[in-house]
């Protein structure tokens, strides 16, 4: 996994206030269909969380 991959996720997009890009987070979590199992944020697609869980 490159660098830039993981600041991809969600987790990291939303880790630290000077990193949020709301956008960015509105976008991939307006429809969740996966929670991420470390730390709970949900996304859109798998891809956008370090640990997807899918939502049932
Ligand atoms: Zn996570």
């Amino acid at each position: 996994m490159t660098h830039h991959d993981h600041a991809e996720k969600m987790c990291a997009v939303t880790c630290c206030p000077c990193h949020i890009d709301l956008e960015k987070v509105k976008e991939r979590s307006n429809n969740p269909k996966y929670i991420c199992g470390t730390c709970g944020r949900v996304a859109n697609s798998e891809q956008y969380v370090c640990d997807p869980q899918p939502i049932s």
